[in-house]
């Protein structure tokens, strides 16, 4: 792995992109919309997110959406072209009557023709079964970055909990999205070792968001160094290469990404982004900017 990310960049780039073309339709991107179903006020301590409630970041705790203003937010983005739709909650885990409510959620966006996907903290074994049987296509629970590194981010859950959860998806017959951030004052040894951790996955993750960390005032890393965009481009080609058939996702930190890279990353394999002006609580390039890029580069929507 390590020779892979060493290799000089045109070496790298022709090797990503033979693999994409291999396994993909080099023009086609799936697009996924992303909503807050439940946001802030999360007990976790990851140190990049501002829904954490230990940071003080401006964002306020809420309830759990109703089921029609949910659905309502489905449609549009049916309409605006996505073909999936995620719905992210900020919980260590679903409790109580949650999951239920969830799954009345899931039940709602799957009878719009949409694919289904939803991140809701660590998950049993019985819920995952329950999310399934309710419909769900997708469930994402990311590693966030290597086991070497991970207690430098998170303390309130280990590595295993993690591993625990997407063995419990992938069991339940949910497929599985699972990426990381980078950016986060980790060196390459440690995006490596996320990237091994992910394809050594008994099944690689059929969706594999790689995150650029979002500096959000309030959180431990909001000043940590912007991490260099080639090296962004790396990881991605990384990814690609050693988990050919997975779709790998621009995820956040596409706002603060020039044009220029984002064509890199797609270049580099990258097949899928998050459409949206907000992803979660973070700002995202809206839909018009996306289309935008999308036709300069002669990109087009992926079909479900
Ligand atoms: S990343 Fe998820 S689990 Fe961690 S603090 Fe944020 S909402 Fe909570």
């Amino acid at each position: 792995m390590r020779a892979l990310f060493d290799l000089p960049f045109p070496e790298l780039m022709f090797r990503a992109q033979s693999v994409h073309r291999q396994n993909f339709e080099p023009t086609e991107v799936q697009i996924s919309t992303l909503l807050s179903i439940k946001t802030g006020g999360c007990p976790e301590d990851c140190a990049y997110c501002p829904q954490s409630a230990r940071y003080g970041t401006g964002v306020r705790a809420e309830k759990l959406m109703a089921l029609d203003a949910v659905l309502a937010e489905a449609r549009a983005a049916k309409a605006a072209g996505a073909s999936r739709f995620c719905m992210g909650a900020a919980w260590r885990e679903p409790k109580g009557s949650d999951l239920e409510r969830v799954c009345a959620m899931v039940a709602g966006v799957k009878a719009l023709g949409l694919e289904t996907c939803a991140t809701l903290g660590m998950l049993t074994a019985p819920q995952a079964g329950r999310l399934k049987d309710a419909g769900l296509d997708y469930y994402n629970h990311n590693l966030d970055t290597s086991p070497e590194f991970y207690g430098e981010i998170i303390t309130t859950r280990t590595y295993r909990d993690r591993l625990d959860t997407l063995g419990h998806v992938r069991d339940a017959g949910i497929v599985v999205c699972c990426g990381g951030i980078v950016g986060m004052g980790e060196t390459r040894e440690h995006r490596i070792g996320m990237i091994v951790t992910l394809a050594s996955l008994s099944v690689h993750p059929e969706s594999v968001p790689i995150n650029m960390l979002v500096r959000v005032a309030g959180t431990p890393l909001a000043d940590e160094p912007a991490l260099d965009a080639i090296e962004f481009v790396r990881t991605v080609a990384v990814a690609r290469i050693t988990m050919p058939r997975s779709v790998v996702r621009l995820s956040a930190g596409r706002e603060d990404m020039s044009e220029e890279t984002q064509a890199l990353c797609f270049l580099a394999g990258a097949n899928s982004i998050f459409y949206g002006p907000k992803l979660l609580t973070t700002p995202n390039p809206g839909p018009d900017r996306d289309r935008e890029l999308m036709q300069r580069l002669g990109l087009r929507p992926m079909e479900p």
